[in-house]
């Protein structure tokens, strides 16, 4: 049998072969360039990058009974729609992300009819000029720096939030590092314009030196001018994330491909036992779906929006709090759907025992105790 090498594997499906082994290691899976990998495994990783592997057994030309494997590329498998973006705050402390956050929400919330009851499931979604945004509602939350950790994508755009009278400081530079390391776009919200000593054009100059030039200085550096204190620029910013939204290619999802998403935090209710607020990648979640996430597992019992609505379903960068799991999953955690709850509590208990006996090897290599102690 001739092996799926990463190396070819990677370029079949327009990956390259670094992008594919760091993908294998968010799976828990060490690979170099020339390992093989199996073909579930393979079958997996062509089907997020929408290919279909086909596996085909030859028997010419080749010892008696020897088999090769041909990746074929086929028609994406996916079907990939625009979604709404999935955005972050982020700044120095004390240039009001918290208060731009709180703004953005009220500001939508009094537009809408929907009364104006919000529930905090940790991110929420606005809508502006008819397009929704969903924003991730802790500014420099635990779970981002997770998902940065893991190297995956879950933020799509970060608005960093700059004083105006204070200018760029070191948690701004620390956080616009981050979303370049992240490859996320930023849009520049300028805020406390109304504080005394605001100044715009010095603001626009330290971009300028950052390599985040304003568009209209000639960059590409979309920015708004706000004060979250007093509601004002606040449809400039969020037109600001929808002009970039446009021109970020990545911001697709296929509804109806199979569900993922991303946990934003979890926490253990009275009468609901463990529910996990989360933002949906791909597909579309729907009461009764089994999920993996981690050790944990869950038969949805109810989904709930930010509005503290009771839903049907969930489509791609909805906010939505899950209620049905065996325990609160971790911020930053990805899950994924499988057949029913059976397979799911299968999945999670395997991913447990995995833990405990990478954890057993780990303490037998310090000297300690024998594996065997430990079960
Ligand atoms: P964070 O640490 O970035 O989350 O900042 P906060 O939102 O907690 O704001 C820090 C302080 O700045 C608070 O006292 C806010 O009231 C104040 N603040 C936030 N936005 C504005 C603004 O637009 N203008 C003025 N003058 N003060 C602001
Ligand atoms: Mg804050």
């Amino acid at each position: 049998r001739s092996p799926i090498v990463v190396r070819d594997f990677a370029l079949q499906i327009g990956r390259k072969p670094f992008q594919l082994i760091s993908e294998l290691m968010e799976m828990s899976i060490f690979a170099s360039m020339n390992s093989s990998i199996e073909e579930d495994v393979a079958q997996r990783l062509a089907k997020i990058h929408g290919f279909a592997l086909e596996v085909r057994h030859r028997g010419e030309g080749g010892a008696a009974g020897e088999a090769e494997k041909v990746v074929e590329e086929k028609k994406p498998a996916r079907e990939m729609v625009p979604r709404p973006p999935v955005v972050c705050i982020l700044g120095h402390v004390d240039h009001g992300k918290t208060t731009l956050l709180d703004t953005i929400r009220k500001a939508n919330v009094v537009s809408s009819e929907a009364g104006g009851i919000t529930q905090h499931i940790g991110a929420y979604q606005v809508t502006h000029k008819d397009k929704l945004i969903t924003f991730i509602d802790t500014p420099g939350h635990a779970a981002f720096s997770n998902m940065r950790a893991r190297g995956a994508r879950t933020t799509d755009i970060a608005v960093l939030v700059v004083a105006a009278d204070d200018g760029f400081m070191p948690q701004t530079d620390e956080a616009l590092g981050h979303a370049r390391v992240s490859k996320v776009p930023v849009v520049v919200a300028i805020n406390k314009m109304d504080a005394p000593g605001a100044n715009v054009d010095k603001v626009l100059r330290q971009m300028q030196e950052r390599d985040l030039a304003p568009e209209d200085w000639g960059g590409e550096t979309l920015y708004a001018k706000v004060s979250a204190l007093k509601g004002e620029g606040i449809e400039d910013i969020l037109e600001a994330i929808v002009l970039q939204a446009d021109v970020t290619e990545t911001i697709v999802a296929d509804p109806k491909g199979e569900v993922e998403g991303v946990i934003v935090e979890a926490q253990k209710e009275l009468g609901r036992g463990s529910t996990a607020s989360a933002i949906i990648q791909q597909g579309t979640l729907k009461p009764g779906m089994a999920l993996v996430c981690g050790e944990n597992y869950c038969r949805v019992r109810q989904l709930i929006n930010d509005k503290g609505e009771q839903i049907k379903e969930a489509g791609p960068s909805s906010p939505v709090k899950i209620v049905g799991w065996s325990g609160p999953p971790d911020a930053g955690d990805f899950f994924k759907v499988v057949k029913n709850e059976r397979e799911a509590k299968k999945h999670a208990e395997a991913n447990e025992l995995d833990r405990k006996k990478l954890e057993a090897t780990q303490l037998q290599e310090r000297g300690s105790t024998s594996v065997d102690d430990l079960f």
